[in-house]
C-alpha cells in the first residue's frame, strides 16, 4: 500500500520506543540492551512505515517510565507508543505511568535473536532474551488496568510484524486526530432520517468529534464573494483531470454549469479553512439561495481528503474524514446501499448517491457530466462519473442507539462492474458483503446498521476493531 500520505493538511508524526528493563545484570547487559534496540528501530524505519519511530530511552525504574507517559502525552508530535520488554521489566514499575498515557500503546512482544543458538547458549544469553518471560509480566499489568492496548507478536525483522505495526500507526495516528475533527453541516439532517440522526455531544465525548451548524445561507454568502479568474482557474485544470461529456447540452450550457460547481468548491474550501473544519455535510432540501446541489464539489474535496456525507449526516461526515486519515484517503469514502442485485452467484449491492461518490475509488479516468437531479428542482448540477476499483476492505458505519453509539464494521469485497449502464449518470461501485451476500446483508440489518457507510479498500476490519478498542464501544463486526 502506498503510505505516501494525502495532500490535505499532512500529518507529520511520530512513535517513541521505549525498552523495557531493569538493572538485575548490570550495567552491560544494559548496554546491550540499548544497542539491540537502536538496530531494531532503525531497520524498522527502513521498512515501508508509515510514520518515523524513535528510539526514546530505556525505562528501569518507576519514576523514569511515568516521567516518559507524561512526556508523550503532552509532546503534540508523538502518536503513540511502541513497548519492549528485552530483559523482562518488573510491571508494578509501569503502572503509574501506563494509567496516566493517553496515547495509543503497541506492546511488541519479540526478541532480538530469531533463533536460540543451541551451540552456545548459556545463562547469560537467558537472561539477555527474556522478553518471552517479561511479555508475560508487563502483559499482566495491561490486562489488570483494562488498557486494551494492541499487542503484536512475532520476529521483529518479519514482514508481517512490519505490516502489523505499520497499519496500528495508522490506526494510532487517526485515533489522535480524530478528537480534532470538526464538522460543518450546512443544513439539518433530511427530514424524517432516521439513522443519519443522534446526539452530537455524547458522539463528541465518544469519539471526539466536534459538531457545528450552519444556515445554507452563510455558504451563498461566500460563494458570492468567488470571483470569475479563481473559478477559470481551476476550471483550466480540468482537461487534463477528467474526460469531458457535454451529453444533449451544447458546450456553454454544459461550462456554465460546471463553473457554479468550481464556485463551490473554492467557497467551501475558503469556509472550512477559516473555521478549521476537515468534514463537513450538505442537504439536498436545503438549498436557499444555491443553484445546483454540490456535486462535483462535494467530490473534489472527497479526493482532497475532507469527510463528507449527504442529508446532514454529520456522523458518517466525521467517519469519512477520520478513516481518510487512517488510509491516507486511498481508496476510502462516503458510501451509499442504493441497488441490489439478487441474481444468484451474483448477488451483489450497488453503491453510489445522487451525486457525491468519491473518486478515491475511481478505477478510469472520471468523465465530467452536467444532468437533471433526481430530486428537487434546482438546477443540473456537474458531477464526475466513473467505475469503482476492485479490491478487498471494510465498510463502516456508526449507528447512535440513544444509550450508545454502536459501530458496524462488514468486511467487502469489491469488484469493478462488466456492463456498461449509460443511462446512469452517478459513480458506480460494487461490492459483496461477507461472510456471504445473505449473511452480511442480513446481519447488517438486524443489527441496525444504516445505509450511510464509509467504506475503506485499504483498511482492514482488524484496524477499525484497534479503534473502537481504544475506545472502548460496543462493536458488530461482520466478517
Ligand atoms: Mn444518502
Amino acid at each position: 500500500m502506498d503510505r505516501k500520505g494525502m495532500k490535505m493538511n499532512n500529518i507529520n508524526k511520530k512513535f517513541w520506543f521505549i525498552v523495557g528493563s531493569q538493572h538485575l545484570y548490570g550495567p552491560e547487559a544494559l548496554g546491550q540492551v540499548e544497542k539491540n534496540a537502536r538496530v531494531i528501530v532503525e531497520e524498522l524505519n527502513k521498512a515501508n512505515m508509515p510514520y518515523t519511530i524513535e528510539f526514546k530511552d530505556l525505562a528501569t525504574t518507576p519514576e523514569k517510565i511515568t516521567e516518559l507517559m507524561l512526556e508523550a502525552n503532552y509532546n503534540e508530535d508523538v502518536a503513540g507508543i511502541i513497548t519492549w520488554m528485552h530483559t523482562f521489566s518488573p510491571a508494578k514499575m509501569w503502572i503509574r505511568g501506563t494509567q496516566l498515557l493517553q496515547k495509543p500503546l503497541l506492546h511488541l512482544a519479540t526478541q532480538f535473536n530469531e533463533s536460540i543458538p543451541w551451540d552456545t547458549i548459556d545463562m547469560d544469553f537467558m537472561n539477555l532474551n527474556q522478553a518471552a518471560h517479561g511479555d508475560r509480566e508487563y502483559g499482566y499489568i495491561n490486562a489488570r488496568l483494562d488498557k486494551r492496548n494492541k499487542i503484536i507478536v512475532g520476529y521483529w525483522d518479519d514482514l508481517e510484524v512490519k505490516e502489523d505495526i505499520a497499519k496500528w500507526m495508522d490506526v494510532a495516528v487517526a485515533y489522535n486526530e480524530g478528537f480534532k475533527i470538526k464538522v460543518a453541516r450546512f443544513g439539518d439532517n433530511m427530514r424524517n432520517v432516521a439513522v443519519t440522526d443522534g446526539d452530537k455531544i455524547e458522539a463528541q465525548i465518544q469519539f471526539g468529534w466536534y459538531v457545528d451548524y450552519y444556515g445554507i445561507g452563510d455558504l451563498v454568502e461566500e460563494v458570492n464573494k468567488v470571483t470569475e479568474e479563481e473559478i477559470n482557474e481551476v476550471f483550466a485544470s480540468f482537461a487534463d483531470l477528467y474526460e469531458f461529456d457535454y451529453g444533449n447540452n451544447t458546450e456553454e450550457v454544459w461550462e456554465e454549469h460546471v463553473k457554479v460547481q468550481v464556485a463551490y468548491e473554492i467557497a467551501l474550501k475558503r469556509f472550512l479553512e477559516a473555521g478549521n473544519y476537515t468534514a463537513f455535510s450538505t442537504n439536498f432540501q436545503d438549498l436557499h439561495g444555491m443553484d445546483q446541489l454540490p456535486g462535483l464539489a462535494v467530490q473534489r474535496l472527497m479526493a482532497e481528503g475532507y469527510g463528507f456525507a449527504g442529508e446532514g449526516d454529520w456522523k458518517t461526515a466525521a467517519l469519512d474524514r477520520f478513516l481518510k486519515i487512517m488510509s491516507h484517503n486511498v481508496a476510502t469514502g462516503f458510501m451509499e446501499d442504493y441497488t441490489y442485485e439478487l441474481k444468484k452467484g451474483h448477488e451483489a449491492i450497488l453503491q453510489s448517491h445522487m451525486l457525491e461518490v468519491d473518486p478515491t475509488f475511481a478505477v478510469n479516468k472520471p468523465r465530467l457530466f452536467v444532468a437533471p437531479l433526481s430530486i428537487g428542482d434546482k438546477g443540473d448540477p456537474a458531477r464526475l462519473i466513473f467505475d469503482g476499483m476492485e479490491g478487498e476492505g471494510v465498510a463502516v458505519s456508526v449507528a447512535d442507539f440513544g444509550t450508545h453509539f454502536k459501530v458496524l464494521i462488514n468486511q467487502i469485497s469489491a469488484f469493478t462492474p462488466e456492463q456498461a449502464a449509460p443511462n446512469l449518470p452517478v459513480a458506480r461501485v460494487m461490492w459483496r458483503p461477507a461472510p456471504n451476500f445473505k449473511t452480511g446483508v442480513h446481519q447488517w440489518i438486524e443489527n441496525g446498521g444504516g445505509h450511510h457507510t464509509v467504506a475503506s479498500l485499504a483498511l482492514t476490519v482488524d484496524q477499525i476493531l484497534d479503534w473502537t478498542s481504544m475506545l472502548d464501544v460496543e462493536t458488530v463486526i461482520i466478517d
